[in-house]
């Protein structure tokens, strides 16, 4: 049920279609990656015609990531991460933000683009405490039973589950709902959700428009409403400041512009299964 990538490739091979664009390489245009080719670049383009804060938007969603990953390992004792469409690796990894944390943290990576796992491999190669996993997170059973997710997370204890920047790559047909419920009875009372998304703003077109072109030219890139959102943590015990602009969620420095759309496009929380 899931992809292995070809052992020992650890660069771009040729089981990667460089012409058809993925959301791992568009996300990586955004934060100026250089593992993004053309097709990828394109929709970035258009993308940020409609919405020319996605660059500072991307940055955000990393930051909150960073705080996340900080808070849960050094102030809740997780030691266990699943970072799931966890995208290329960039600068800070959840794999060193967490082990700065927490020398013993293991994290495991799981994407479904099977770049991710070629650029791990070689990020990861002298981290016994991490992998890098390709697989499908539509089929969520296949991802917990992966052999190597299995070397480094036991189901029994709390776990993180990382769901940062990828709901919205699931349309609603694929259920992203009954993914999150799923993976919600699958782990430890105790566990940890993160969860960002794109978030349709009534006062800005853009967020209708961008999702429009993105489902079109991506196929992916769904734009929920607040109470969309909400729904994904039902059953579980948000933490302050509860669902918010990136930038709001504990803050290191005082934020001096919570109302622009950069701020505000995605939001995201993090809440605790009871
Ligand atoms: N989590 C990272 C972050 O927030 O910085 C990267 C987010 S990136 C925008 C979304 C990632 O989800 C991409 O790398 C994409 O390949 C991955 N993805 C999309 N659909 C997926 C699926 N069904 N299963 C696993 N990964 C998926």
């Amino acid at each position: 049920a899931w992809a292995r990538g070809r052992e020992g490739v650890l660069g771009p091979s040729a089981d990667l279609d460089t012409g058809v664009p993925t959301a791992a390489r568009v996300y990586d245009v955004m934060l100026n990656g250089k593992d993004n080719y053309a097709a990828d670049r394109e929709i970035a383009q258009a993308s940020l015609a409609v919405m020319p804060e996605l660059k500072e938007i991307a940055i955000h969603n990393r930051e909150m990531l960073h705080r996340v990953v900080r808070h849960v390992a050094a102030e809740e004792g997780i030691t266990q991460f699943l970072d799931l469409g966890s995208g290329l690796p960039t600068a800070r990894n959840t794999h060193e933000v967490a082990q700065e944390a927490n020398a013993q943290a293991r994290v495991v990576y799981v994407d479904i683009d099977p770049i991710v796992l070629a650029h791990g491999r070689a990020i990861l190669a002298n981290d016994a405490n991490a992998r890098v996993v390709t697989a499908d997170i539509r089929q969520p059973r296949s991802v917990l039973d992966h052999p190597d997710t299995r070397e480094l997370i036991d189901f029994d204890q709390p776990v993180c589950v990382m769901l940062c920047g990828i709901l919205h790559h699931l349309l609603d047909e694929e259920d992203p709902q009954g993914i999150v419920d799923f993976l919600r009875e699958a782990v430890a009372p105790g566990s940890f959700f993160f969860i960002t998304n794109f978030t349709r703003l009534g006062d800005a077109p853009e967020s209708v428009e961008l999702e429009r072109v993105l489902l079109s030219q991506l196929g992916t890139g769904r734009v929920r409403t607040p109470a969309e959102l909400a729904q994904f943590f039902t059953g579980l015990e948000l933490l302050t400041p509860g669902i918010v602009p990136l930038p709001l969620w504990r803050p290191d420095a005082p934020v001096t512009d919570a109302t622009s759309i950069a701020a505000r496009f995605m939001t995201g929380g993090v809440a605790r299964k009871p």
